[in-house]
């Protein structure tokens, strides 16, 4: 209905196509509506990654919010705004190409749509742990997100599974509230800056674990352990625990825009953190796709209105 409203405008080039509609998407489309770019915002659904989760504690406003209710007020807001300059389109993005002084997108429809400029905000999901019930205790005390939930095991003794740089990061929060953290790394070496490892290793409430394969997560209601496997001894060890956070990388939904814009060797759109500004004149992009360092609500939202207040600075002033 929405889409079918829009065509029969037959409005033909845009100032800005915004792709995505999580916390980065909405964010720039409830700019672009005040400041009345004639705007098309593509994602197939509102809310984002965190639209899983029960409770989000962090996003401002908010003490609490389930991400079923998230996704609902990012709607609301946004469409305050639809009408003449921005439109919704509930679709998704195939391909994305510069072309002349700007951008076509098409969408899984056919429907291709031409803009000055493309804000990217497609986020990312998170790789998931691939053993015995991991799905199961999902948000049962396996969760995905140290800074989301962490302060909901102080006083426990958690498991973080992960070695990388967002694996120890996530350590030395947990230190805060935990009782102790037990970090499990696959390999011999692990993957964070020794800084961060080195820093977090002084923690007297901190373990690191080498060489192991986790295999199982134990519960009842809720998570009560982990077992995995030392890869030197062969054994199989239990650790009784009452959280596990999982940080075994993020997978950013960049498909669209391979060899469009520049990316890091994890596929991340490398963006000028001053701007937002990606390797295409013509094309920002914001929020979880995007090689920055930390990946929250407020983060994605915040680094969306940098883009925009560029794109508008950028627009008016050709
Ligand atoms: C389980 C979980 C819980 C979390 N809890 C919290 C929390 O409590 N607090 C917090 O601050 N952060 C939390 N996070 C992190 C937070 O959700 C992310 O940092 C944030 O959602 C990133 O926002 P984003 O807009 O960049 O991307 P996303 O939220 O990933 O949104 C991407 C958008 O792009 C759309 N999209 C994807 N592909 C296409 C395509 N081809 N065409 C068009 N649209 C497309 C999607 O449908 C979606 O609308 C949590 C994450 C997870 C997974």
């Amino acid at each position: 209905m929405e889409l079918k409203r829009f065509m029969e405008k037959q409005v033909t080039l845009q100032d800005l196509i915004i792709v995505g509609a999580g916390p980065a998407g909405v964010s720039a489309a409830v700019y672009a509506g005040r400041k009345k770019l004639k705007t098309i915002l593509i994602a197939p659904s509102f809310g984002g990654q965190s639209i899983v989760s029960e409770s989000i504690h962090n996003w401002i406003g908010f003490p609490s919010i389930a991400g079923s209710k998230l996704a609902e007020s990012f709607e609301t807001h946004v469409r305050e705004y639809a009408g003449n300059d921005l439109n919704i389109v509930l679709e998704s993005v195939t391909t994305i190409q510069t072309e002349g002084n700007g951008v076509s997108v098409t969408t899984d429809t056919g429907a291709v749509y031409h803009a000055r400029a493309l804000l990217f905000s497609a986020g990312s999901t998170r790789r998931t742990l691939d053993v015995t019930g991991a799905k199961e205790f999902e948000h049962k005390g396996l969760t995905y997100c140290a800074s989301c939930d962490g302060p909901l095991f102080a006083d426990q003794d958690v498991v973080v599974v992960g070695g990388g740089n967002a694996g120890f990061e996530s350590a030395a929060q947990l230190l805060a509230y935990c009782k102790t953290v037990t970090l499990l790394n696959r390999g011999d070496t692990v993957r964070a800056d020794p800084v961060t490892v080195e820093a977090v290793s002084k923690n007297s409430h901190f373990t690191l674990i080498k060489n192991a394969i986790p295999k199982e997560v134990h519960g009842e209601k809720f998570v009560t352990g982990i077992t995995y496997m030392d890869t030197i001894s062969k054994k199989d060890i239990k650790l009784s625990v009452g959280g596990i956070f999982v940080e075994i990388g993020l997978i950013p939904t960049t498909s669209t825009m391979k060899g469009v814009v520049d990316m890091d060797e994890a596929g991340r759109i490398t963006i000028d953190p001053w701007t937002q500004k990606t390797s295409s004149p013509f094309m920002w992009a914001a929020g979880d796709c995007t090689n920055i360092k930390y990946h929250q609500n407020n983060i994605a939202s915040g680094n969306a209105v940098t883009a925009l207040e560029d794109i508008y600075v950028t627009l008016k002033s050709k």
